[in-house]
């Protein structure tokens, strides 16, 4: 006799991944093109029939995974879909041998030398957008605490690093592997002094790039991103 797999019981099918699904068969079709501009959101929770909060969600995962990109609360299909984000998931979920450590080690290998290289290149622009990151991380830990919001800030000042290389592809490269790593920053947000440790290591990164010291730059992600995964080690440890 065979033996029945071991199978998780399927969880409910949440509202925003609907949403988000039919959104992207929209795009799939062509009937929204890269560049289009998606319909507002109170227009979309009208079309829907739901809350506004399930909208927002599913925005949310569109723009993780690079379908869709916003810009001062409207989003727009992306100029070029994202297919090595979905592979990084993919291969995450089916190669077991795959761990966090790997992810992280990725990330490092990503993240130190952006910075470096964002020391060389970034213009001003690029520095403002990282300040900006930084001053959204820090309202949201002074308003209301909710983590996402801090995580999406946190994500976007990484996001800033990338782009002040020039290097589009590892703008994809650091977006693909954002979607993964979100999982983990949400344990690491209630760690004790976590987020707060991470603004102060944010500003010391900004510091270096704006001063043109990409060793300096890649020394200081390098110790932020090693404390961020001893802290995910702890939080998972911890239960
Ligand atoms: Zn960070």
């Amino acid at each position: 006799m065979m033996e029945t797999p071991n199978y998780q019981p399927l969880e409910r099918r949440k509202v925003y991944e609907q949403i988000a699904e039919q959104l992207l068969a929209q795009i799939g079709s062509g009937r929204l093109r890269p560049g289009d501009s998606l319909p507002p959101e109170r227009e979309l929770t009208e079309s829907f029939g739901v809350g506004r909060s399930s909208i927002r969600e599913a925005l949310r995962m569109l723009e993780s995974q690079g379908v869709i990109t916003g810009n001062g609360g409207s989003f727009a299909v992306a100029d070029v879909a994202n297919p090595l984000n979905s592979s990084i998931r993919l291969l995450f979920a089916l190669d077991e041998r795959t761990g966090m450590h790997d992810l992280f080690e990725l990330r490092r290998i990503l993240d130190c030398e952006a910075a470096a290289l964002a020391a060389q290149r970034h213009r001003d622009q690029h520095v403002r957008e990282m300040d900006a990151a930084i001053a959204e991380m820090d309202a949201s830990l002074r308003a209301d605490g909710r983590g996402d919001r801090f995580i999406d800030a946190d994500l976007r000042f990484h996001i800033a690093v990338a782009e002040a290389t020039g290097n589009r592809l590892l703008v994809h490269s650091m977006q693909a592997v954002r979607d993964v790593v979100r999982r983990a920053l949400t344990t690491v947000f209630v760690i004790p002094r976590s987020p707060e440790r991470a603004v102060v290591e944010h500003r010391g990164i900004r510091a270096a790039i704006a001063a043109g010291d990409p060793a300096r730059a890649r020394q200081e992600m390098f110790d932020h991103l090693v404390r961020v995964e001893t802290d995910v080690e702890k939080g998972s440890a911890g239960g």
